[in-house]
């Protein structure tokens, strides 16, 4: 590690997860002279939640995920969120797939592969659900090359052990999109992180905790930040702050003082997965099979059964069972939650705590679940699984967000939220969903809010960067094609 000169950072990163390495990655593309700083906690990148398996891998583009398609009080589906979500996954492919041409990262096979993304439900309601959702996604060019069946022989083609020993009685139905991914976001942030270190002005300091933040006069802000080994502690100067610290963002938020971050609070739900690596069930599921959520579950909590990945090797991975720890990280503190409440978010707190009983319900059901009724959850997707062939396995930590409301006090979110300062001198990410799959998208939000005023010199590198910047591949259906078929292309993923 070199520490940089004093007085002489534009910005200060907090975190080296999938956010700060895509931050940092686009700031040098766009402006090869800014100096960076990055400060760790842990002794290397990528270890909370953006570890591959710390997370589910999926590459959120709405395309199975049953949560971003609400049925409306008439009946209809609502497509909005799905392809706001779908455009945005968008971005990031279209992101990775120039780092990948430039030959900053890869090949594209050591993070991201094709798994076709499925939704699978059972029952008369839920049937004429999906089939609505499906004629309502399948006419919009977004969701071009969208299956939908309810024959169980396409069924048990498509996921055999998601059918194998179901009853046959069980009216089911499921749609299939060929074009579907599973991403390591572990490997990506390591390789990101490798390629901007290289560059010239840059330096990441692992092991390195960032403990507080002043504004200073000039509108600048000192960062202290304690070496973790040797518990020396210094203050750094810098321009502007990145607070991509996950868990950790709003504590730093707090900390900074800024009235934008007044009434924040954070509400943590924890996760555990079932893993199976015996290569003769691996080898016959391909894909990412995602269902209904239970009543009162946190929308992301929506049980699945996954194709993975990760280090060259595949895997399936169920879950997530959701838990209840009061930490903010996964190598956080038991104190976490308890540090956050201040008078400023009691209320949002409480109001939140008062208007949420069907998650608490949920939370309290899932950390009583014993493992018997767990493997239960895992049979309704894979009828003939044994537990012998399974481990559990912890996953990240997410901490969904508390947003101040006026009128109920406080609400819960389960998207990110970006929080700025108006001087755009700081800026911190919240909160867990999209998450990863849309990091191309948050990280152009939060430039806009720190460095709007150089966007339109940034435009030609910008289009470099993401070809269908500042154009709506939503409404123009041939610019989707291509864009696609373009990232397909330099991704090594399938097209349509
Ligand atoms: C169970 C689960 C499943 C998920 N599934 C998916 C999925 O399928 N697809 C998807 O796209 N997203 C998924 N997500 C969300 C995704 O993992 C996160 O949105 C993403 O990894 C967040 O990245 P980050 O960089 O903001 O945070 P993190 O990866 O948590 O990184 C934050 C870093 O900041 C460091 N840090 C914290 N405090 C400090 C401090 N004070 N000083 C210095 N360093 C600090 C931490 O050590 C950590 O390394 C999932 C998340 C969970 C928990």
């Amino acid at each position: 590690m070199v520490a940089m000169p004093e007085k002489q950072r534009d910005i200060v990163l907090v975190g080296a997860g999938i956010m700060s390495a895509t931050f940092a990655a686009m700031l040098k593309e766009l402006r090869p002279d800014m100096r960076v700083e990055i400060f760790e906690a842990l002794d290397s990148a990528a270890q909370e939640s953006t570890d591959a398996w710390n997370n589910a891998g999926t590459g959120h583009a709405a395309l199975c995920e049953l949560n971003y398609t609400p049925q409306n009080a008439d009946g209809s589906v609502g497509i909005a969120r799905a392809l706001a979500v779908n455009t945005q996954y968008d971005l990031s492919r279209q992101f990775w797939a120039f780092m990948v041409r430039k030959g900053a990262i890869g090949p594209p096979e050591s993070f991201i592969h094709d798994v076709p993304h499925i939704s699978f439900v059972w029952g008369d309601d839920n049937v004429a659900f999906l089939r609505k959702r499906f004629e309502a996604m399948s006419a919009h060019h977004c969701f071009r090359g969208m299956e939908y069946s309810e024959d169980r022989s396409v069924l048990e083609r498509w996921m055999p052990l998601v059918m194998e020993g179901r009853s046959p009685s069980q009216r089911v139905a499921a749609t299939r999109m060929a074009t579907g991914t599973d991403v390591d976001y572990g490997e990506l942030t390591r390789q990101l992180l490798a390629h901007v270190q290289k560059l010239p002005d840059v330096a990441i300091s692992y092991s390195h905790r960032v403990t507080d933040l002043q504004r200073t006069a000039d509108g600048g802000w000192q960062v202290s930040v304690r070496d973790v080994n040797s518990g020396a502690v210094r203050t750094v100067s810098t321009s502007a702050v990145f607070l991509g610290a996950g868990g950790g963002a709003l504590s730093l938020l707090q900390r900074s003082g800024i009235k934008e971050g007044k009434g924040f609070g954070g509400f943590p739900v924890s996760g555990i997965f079932l893993r199976c690596d015996d290569e003769a069930i691996v080898d016959r599921h391909l894909g990412k099979v995602y269902g209904k959520a239970s009543v009162g579950a946190p929308p992301m909590s929506v049980p699945h059964l996954d194709t993975r990945f990760i280090d060259g090797k595949r895997s399936l991975l169920f879950g997530p069972y959701a838990g209840f720890s009061t930490k903010f990280l996964k190598h956080g503190s038991y104190g976490d939650l308890f540090g956050s409440l201040k008078n400023d978010n009691l209320r949002s707190m409480l109001a939140v705590g008062r208007d949420n009983f069907d998650l608490t319900k949920y939370l309290v059901g899932e950390v009583l679940k014993s493992k018997e009724s767990k493997y239960a959850s895992l049979r309704e997707y894979f009828p003939e699984a044994d537990p012998k062939d399974w481990n559990f396995i912890v996953a990240g930590q997410r901490v969904q967000v508390i947003m101040p409301d006026e009128k109920r006090g406080g609400k819960l979110q389960f998207g990110t939220e970006i929080v700025s300062d108006s001087e755009g001198s700081l800026a911190a990410v919240l909160g867990a969903s999209p998450g990863a799959s849309v990091a191309v998208a948050v990280m152009l939000d939060v430039i806009k809010r720190l460095y709007g005023g150089s966007l339109d010199s940034w435009k030609g590198a910008m289009t470099e960067m993401l070809p269908s910047h500042g154009r709506s591949i939503a409404d123009d259906a041939a610019l989707c094609e291509s864009v696609r078929a373009d990232s397909a292309n330099a991704l090594h993923l399938a097209t349509l």
